[in-house]
């Protein structure tokens, strides 16, 4: 089986086709989502559209539980909040239905999908470092737990001898090691890199790749401004950060 990875898109259809095209012409089998479909973008329903069209592996993320009204954004920040409350009004019902009955974990074929944390999911924690990562491992039980949130592409291996932070764009996943992976933010990259980041997973070479797609950064952005959302939030696509 063939996997794609496409995390954190925040409703920025821009990038999620664009990403949507390389791996249909790739014939993936199937597709990956550790949740945030919307927030951020200007797309919201046209996402989340299309994630119940490929029959997403998908988790809750934060901005899918507020924009579902099973949270208030209480602790987003101004930006983030006018535009999930911006999402609230133009969301459709059957997608903001599907939203809300998202799982908070879900596994199959030895992976874990979670959106923050395994330990405490709920509490959208940010792994952000080695250190953060490691204390993740006794809280999963398989061979690979997949996380978005923060928008940084990350991978952590606990093997025999310790722990390792992984570097590069293709990795070999070994038979008695554990890894904590994020391939990155589709919608809203936050490393430096304004291209859509995204992941492939090969269950059968074992191999997980580590991928950026051009995208149409103009467009996505003159909807965020069409749509009366916050300018930071368009520009900050140029940039990657
Ligand atoms: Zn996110």
């Amino acid at each position: 089986m063939r996997y794609g990875i496409i995390s954190d898109i925040h409703s920025n259809w821009k990038a999620l086709s664009a990403v949507l095209d390389v791996l249909d012409k790739e014939k993936v089998d199937r597709h990956l989502c550790p949740g945030d479909l919307v927030g951020y973008g200007a797309d919201p329903n046209r996402c989340v559209e299309e994630v119940r069209r490929l029959s997403c592996l998908t988790v809750l993320g934060n901005h899918d539980s507020v924009a579902a009204g099973r949270e208030e954004p209480t602790y987003f920040n101004p930006h983030a909040r006018k535009t999930i409350e911006w999402t609230r009004e133009v969301l459709e019902g059957e997608n903001r239905g599907y939203l809300k009955e998202l799982p908070m974990k879900r596994n199959e074929g030895g992976w874990l999908l979670v959106h923050a944390t395994p330990s405490e999911p709920e509490a959208w924690h940010y792994i952000l470092s080695e250190d953060r990562g490691a204390r993740e491992f006794p809280h999963f039980n398989e061979g690979v737990c997949l996380f978005g949130h923060t928008h940084y592409p990350f991978l952590l291996a606990q093997g025999p001898g310790g722990f390792k932070s992984l570097r590069g764009n293709k990795f070999h996943l070994e038979p008695d090691t554990r890894y904590l992976l994020n391939a990155g933010s589709v919608g809203q990259p936050r490393d430096g890199d304004p291209r859509a980041a995204y992941g492939v997973y090969d269950s059968e070479a074992m191999t997980v790749e580590f991928r950026r797609a051009e995208y149409d950064i103009a467009t996505a952005q003159k909807k965020i401004l069409d749509a009366g959302l916050p300018r930071f939030l368009a520009e900050r696509l140029s940039k990657g950060v």
